[in-house]
C-alpha cells in the first residue's frame, strides 16, 4: 500500500523547490488530461511507498480560479491520505488563511513554515510550539532551497498520515457552529463523519459546486438556505464574508500570539526593487539584461561555441571523416552523400547549436531561480494593464522563452476564457528555445552575429504580443475587463545550482531528442527530394547537378508567396514550409542544402572553407541582404509554431475552429509584419517598389486603425457604471 501526500499552500511558498528536494531525480512529471493545470507526482526518495502530490498554488478552497478548482478536487475526491501545508514564514498571516480551510478538510494535516532561512535573517522569531497549539497539528521549520527539515516534513507527514488524525479546525462563533450543525443534519446524514465539515461550510458558503455535487431536494435547499439568510440577518454581511471576517480574526489572534517580527527596515530585496522595478528604470534594465543575455548565448561564448560546432567539429572533422571513411570501405557515391550531407549536414546544422542553447537555458534559468524573472512579470504587468490586457498573460510568454509548449500550458492558470484564448493565441510569438538557432544563423550569416539581433527578435515577439492584445481586445469575443491579478515577489537570493542545472538539462534535453528522431527523418526526406529530378525520367542527381531536383521544383512552386517579403529563393520556401514541422528544421534545411551545394561554391563567395556554411546561407539563399535575412528570421519568428506547439494550442483551445483561427491568425500577422518590414525598408534605403510599398502602406494603416480605432466596449462599460452610481 503506498501512501498519498499532498502539498498544499500559497503560489510561491516553495511547493515546487520541496517536491523536488523530496523526489529528486526519481520524480516522474504527469501531465493530466482534461481542464486541469499542470499537477506533478513524484516517489519520495527515501520512502518508495510514498506518492507526493505537488499541487498548484492558491490562496483559498474557493472555486474562484482553476488552480483552486485543481486543486480543491484534488483533496476533495482523491482525499490523500496526509496533507503538507507549506506555508512561506515570512508572511505568515497571509498563508493561514488557506491553513484555516485545509484544516477544515479533516485530512492528517502537518505544516512546513518554509522560507526560514529569510526569518532567520530578518531576525524574525516564530514560535513553532505555540503555533503547533493553536493549529492543532505538527509544525516544523522548513527552508526547502537549503535542503532544511525537509526530511522531517516528510516523515511527519507519513506518521500522520498513518496515525489518528489530531488536528481541529478553529471554531467559528456559537450561533455560525449551531447553524453548521444544522446544516449537516439537514444534508449531510449519511456521508462520512470526516468530510461532514468541510461540506457544511461550503453550503453555509452557497458554493454551487458543492451544491450541484450534492443534488439536494428543494425542501432541504430551502431550509439550509433560511438558516443562511438568518445568520446574514444578523451579521449584516454575505455568509462568505462573515466566514472570511472570523477566520482573519482568528488568525490575527494566532499570528500576534506566535510570530515576532523585528522593526522593519529595508531588506536587500527591497532595495534591489527599488531600482529593478522602478517606474522609469525597469524597462532599460529588462532590454538589458535580455541584451546582455543574448550576447552571452548568441554573440560572445555562443558564437564561439557555434563556429567549433559547425566548421570544425562537423565542418572539417566529423563529415569528412565521415566521407572519408565511407569511401574507403566503398561505399555508392550517393550513400556517402546521403550520410554526410544529408544526414550529418541537417542532424549537425542542428546539433551545432546544442552548447549555445545550453548557455541560453542556463542563463534563462539563472534569472528565474535567483527571482529576477519574477519582477519582470510583476514589470510587464504594469505595462499590460495600463493597455488593458491581462498582466498574468505574461507568465505564459515567459516560460514560452524556454519551449511555447508549456507556456501555452500555463495559459490554464488565467480564469477568464477570453484573456486565456487570447494567451493561447499569442504565447508562440515569444522565440523559443527552437528559434534561437534561426536568429543565430541569421545573425552569423547577414549580421557579423550581433547580440541585438536576438534581442530586437525577442522584443519583436513582446511587441507582436502587445500589437495582437490591442487588436483583439476589441473585438467582439475578446472584449472585456482584465482580471486583476495578484503576484508574490519572492525574495531574491543565490541561484541554487542544482535547480538550475536540472531546468537546463531538461530543456536542453528534449532539443538533443528532437535532433535524433523527427530532424533526423526529415534531413533524409530533404536529401532525397533535393537529390532526385524528374527532368528526363527519375533519376539521380550527381555532382554535376543537371537538371532542377523535385526540393529546388517544389520550392520554386511555393517561393512566389514569399518574395514580396523579400525571400524568395526556394531554399527559403522549402525551410519556412518545413519549420511548421519542427522549428529546427529551418536550420536543419539550411545545413543539409549548403552541405550539398556545390563546395566551390564556398571558396569563390568567400575565400575559404572556413565559416563558409554561414556566408552561403548568407549569400546564395538570401542574395546578402540584411534586410531579406531580418524578414525572413521574423516571419519564422511570428507565424505558426511547430507541430507540438499546434498541437498543444489544439488541446488548450479544445475546439477545432478556435484552433483554425488562431493558427491564421498567426500566419496572416506574419505575414503582414514581415511586408511592412522588407517593402518599407526597402523603400528608406531607395530600393523601393511600388505596388509593394503600396500594399506595406495599406497594411500598415489597417494595423494602425485596427489598435487606435475607439473602443465601443470601453463606452459602454462607462455608461453602465453612470447608471449603477
Ligand atoms: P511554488 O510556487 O510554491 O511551487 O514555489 P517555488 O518552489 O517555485 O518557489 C518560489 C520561490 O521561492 C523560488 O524562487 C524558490 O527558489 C524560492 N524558495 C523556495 N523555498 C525557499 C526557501 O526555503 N528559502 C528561500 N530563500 N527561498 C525559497
Ligand atoms: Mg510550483
Amino acid at each position: 500500500m503506498s501512501i498519498k501526500i499532498a502539498l498544499v499552500g500559497n503560489p510561491n511558498s516553495g511547493k515546487t523547490t520541496l517536491f523536488n528536494s523530496l523526489t529528486g531525480a526519481n520524480q516522474y512529471v504527469g501531465n493530466w488530461p482534461g481542464v486541469t493545470v499542470e499537477k506533478k507526482e513524484g516517489k519520495i526518495k527515501k520512502n518508495k511507498d510514498v506518492i507526493l502530490t505537488d499541487l498548484p498554488g492558491i490562496y483559498s478552497l474557493s472555486p474562484y480560479s482553476m488552480e483552486e478548482v485543481v486543486a480543491r478536487s484534488y483533496l476533495v475526491d482523491e482525499r490523500p491520505d496526509a496533507i503538507i501545508n507549506i506555508i512561506d514564514g515570512t508572511n505568515l498571516e497571509r498563508n493561514l488563511y488557506l491553513t484555516t480551510q485545509i484544516l477544515e478538510m479533516n485530512i492528517p494535516t502537518v505544516i512546513a513554515i518554509n522560507m526560514m532561512d529569510i526569518v532567520e535573517k530578518r531576525g524574525d522569531k516564530i514560535d513553532i510550539e505555540a503555533l503547533s497549539a493553536e493549529l492543532g497539528c505538527e509544525v516544523i521549520e522548513v527552508s526547502a532551497l537549503r535542503g532544511k527539515g525537509t526530511d522531517a516534513i516528510a516523515d511527519a507527514a507519513i506518521s500522520a498520515a498513518s496515525g489518528a488524525k489530531t488536528s481541529h479546525p478553529l471554531s467559528f462563533s456559537r450561533d455560525i457552529e449551531v447553524a453548521l450543525s444544522k446544516i449537516s443534519a439537514i444534508a449531510l446524514a449519511g456521508m462520512d463523519e470526516a468530510k461532514k465539515r468541510f461540506y457544511a461550510v461550503k453550503l453555509f458558503e452557497r458554493d454551487e459546486k458543492i451544491i450541484a455535487q450534492l443534488s439536494l431536494s428543494k425542501e432541504k435547499l430551502a431550509s439550509i438556505e433560511s438558516l443562511i439568510a438568518s445568520i446574514e440577518k444578523n451579521y449584516g454581511d454575505d455568509s462568505v464574508a462573515v466566514l472570511t471576517n472570523e477566520r482573519y480574526e482568528y488568525i490575527t489572534d494566532v499570528a500576534k500570539k506566535t510570530c515576532k517580527k523585528k522593526s522593519v527596515a529595508l531588506t536587500v530585496t527591497d532595495k534591489i526593487d527599488r531600482i529593478v522595478t522602478n517606474r522609469f528604470l525597469a524597462l532599460p534594465i529588462f532590454v538589458f539584461v535580455m541584451w546582455f543575455v543574448y550576447f552571452i548565448s548568441i554573440g560572445s561564448i555562443g558564437d564561439w561555441t557555434v563556429g567549433f560546432m559547425n566548421d570544425t567539429l562537423f565542418g572539417e572533422w566529423i563529415v569528412p571523416a565521415v566521407s572519408a571513411g565511407l569511401e574507403n570501405i566503398g561505399c555508392a557515391e550517393w550513400l556517402v552523400s546521403l550520410i554526410a550531407d544529408g544526414i550529418v549536414g541537417g542532424v549537425g546544422a542542428v546539433l551545432g547549436f546544442v552548447p549555445q542553447m545550453l548557455i541560453l537555458f542556463l542563463l534563462l534559468a539563472l534569472l528565474e531561480d535567483c527571482g529576477y524573472m519574477s519582477r519582470v512579470a510583476f514589470i510587464m504587468d504594469r505595462v499590460f494593464r495600463k493597455l488593458g490586457l491581462s498582466g498574468k498573460s505574461f507568465i505564459p510568454l515567459l516560460i514560452g522563452t524556454g519551449c511555447s509548449v508549456p507556456g501555452i500550458m500555463a495559459s490554464r492558470t488565467i480564469e477568464q476564457e477570453r484573456d486565456r484564448r487570447m494567451t493561447v493565441m499569442t504565447t508562440s510569438f515569444i522565440p523559443c528555445g527552437a528559434k534561437m538557432p534561426i536568429v543565430s544563423m541569421i545573425a552569423g550569416a547577414l549580421f557579423g552575429g550581433s547580440a541585438w539581433i536576438a534581442t530586437s527578435a525577442y522584443f519583436v515577439g513582446i511587441g507582436a504580443v502587445i500589437v495582437s492584445g490591442l487588436i483583439l481586445k476589441k473585438t467582439k469575443p475578446f472584449e472585456g475587463k482584465p482580471a486583476p491579478f495578484v503576484m508574490e515577489l519572492p525574495s531574491y537570493h543565490l541561484p541554487v545550482a542544482t535547480n538550475i542545472l536540472r531546468t537546463t538539462w531538461e530543456r536542453g534535453w528534449s532539443f538533443i531528442k528532437r535532433a535524433g528522431t523527427v530532424i533526423l527523418a526529415a534531413s533524409v526526406i530533404i536529401w532525397v527530394l533535393n537529390s532526385l529530378s524528374f527532368e528526363g525520367g527519375l533519376h539521380y542527381i550527381t555532382e554535376d547537378r543537371a537538371g532542377a531536383s523535385i526540393l529546388e521544383i517544389i520550392g520554386t512552386g511555393i517561393a512566389f508567396l514569399f518574395r514580396p517579403l523579400g525571400f524568395g529563393s526556394w531554399q527559403a520556401a522549402v525551410a519556412t514550409v518545413l519549420g511548421l514541422v519542427v522549428k529546427e528544421e529551418v536550420v536543419g534545411v539550411f545545413g543539409s542544402l549548403s552541405s550539398m551545394a556545390d563546395a566551390d561554391l564556398a571558396l569563390e563567395l568567400v575565400g575559404s572553407a572556413d565559416s563558409a556554411g554561414f556566408a552561403i546561407i548568407g549569400l546564395e539563399f538570401f542574395g546578402g541582404s540584411r534586410l531579406s535575412g531580418f524578414s525572413f528570421l521574423v516571419f519564422n519568428l511570428l507565424c505558426a509554431p511547430c507541430f507540438a506547439a499546434m498541437g498543444a494550442i489544439r488541446r488548450e483551445m479544445n475546439n477545432a475552429k478556435w484552433t483554425a483561427f488562431a493558427i491564421s491568425y498567426m500566419c496572416v500577422f506574419a505575414y503582414a509584419v514581415s511586408l511592412m518590414i522588407y517593402q518599407l525598408g526597402m523603400l528608406f534605403t531607395g530600393n523601393g517598389n511600388v505596388v509593394g510599398s503600396i500594399f506595406a502602406f495599406i497594411t500598415l494603416a489597417v494595423f494602425v486603425f485596427m489598435i487606435v480605432r475607439p473602443d465601443k466596449l470601453v463606452k459602454s462599460n462607462k455608461k453602465d457604471a453612470l447608471l449603477d452610481a
